[in-house]
């Protein structure tokens, strides 16, 4: 689903990742951790089309990443076909970022209603059963300062999954939340997971990395340092940064 070989992406001078190896299939769980300021963000966001890549290759699903193969040559895509693109792609962010002005339910039909300019009595009941899987079936009409954080970031993602992303993309998605509503959010995450969605994951919770990963990645200053099966990158990690990095976050 996600293939990067040798990604790179800098801001003027600043080489944020100066190479980045990595294969997430389909149905897998990909957890990536690493120090603040090793570039898990800017990755993120290189698979969504929020940061173009200054080098190597990047591709979802088969389809390069800002690019278009035609004849053998790459093109340049149309905001029109990035858009399309970011359509297939769910993401959840540290900050749930729901408009305030909306109702619970109302954030979840948004996209829908107006990217996919679908109807609203048939969008409006898939929100209904997205606001049941994420627990807050009794919140729909709730607007975001009436909600836990917990439950602002379980809105959020069903606002992710009503657009039917073949791939979600979580950064940091619990650590804003106060400790007592993490469990929640990941719980949804984890049956998200059980259910065969492919998901990148940035996350220090570790707990959570070991019992859903199928991989994780440890990344420091741009590059992969660690990566594998999470019993051997999160139990056993072979290289000392990523130990380093371990018994400061546990
Ligand atoms: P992480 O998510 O691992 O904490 P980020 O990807 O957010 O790391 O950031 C990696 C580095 O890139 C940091 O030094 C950050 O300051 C820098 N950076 C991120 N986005 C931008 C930007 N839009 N312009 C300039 N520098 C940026
Ligand atoms: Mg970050």
């Amino acid at each position: 689903m996600v293939r990067a070989e040798g990604v790179r992406k800098s801001f003027g001078r600043l080489d944020v990742l100066k190479g980045i190896d990595l294969t997430v299939r389909t149905g897998q769980v990909c957890c990536l951790l690493g120090p603040s300021g090793s570039g898990k963000s800017t990755f993120l966001r290189c698979i969504n089309h929020l940061e173009k890549i200054d080098g190597g290759r990047l591709t979802v699903d088969g389809v390069p990443v800002g690019y278009r193969e035609h004849g053998g040559r790459l093109y340049e895509l149309r905001e029109r076909e990035v858009a399309e693109h970011r359509r297939s792609i769910g993401m959840v962010f540290q900050r749930f970022n729901l408009f305030p002005h909306l109702t619970a339910l109302e954030n979840v039909i948004e996209a829908p209603l107006r990217v996919a300019r679908r109807r609203r009595a048939e969008v409006s009941e898939e929100a209904r059963e997205l606001l049941d899987r994420v627990g807050l079936a009794d919140r729909a009409g709730h607007h975001p300062a009436q909600l836990s954080g917990g439950q602002q970031q379980r809105v959020a993602i069903a606002r992710a999954l009503a657009m039917k992303p073949r791939l979600m993309l979580f950064d940091e998605p619990t650590s804003a939340l106060d400790p007592e509503l993490v469990g929640d959010v990941l719980d949804v995450m984890r049956s998200l997971a059980d259910d065969g969605m492919t998901m990148v994951v940035v996350t220090h919770e570790i707990g959570f990395a070991r019992e859903v990963a199928d991989t994780a990645v440890f990344m420091d200053e741009g590059v992969v340092v660690e990566a594998g099966a999470p019993q051997d990158v999160l139990t056993d990690p072979r290289q000392d940064r990523t130990r380093a990095f371990l018994s400061k976050v546990l």
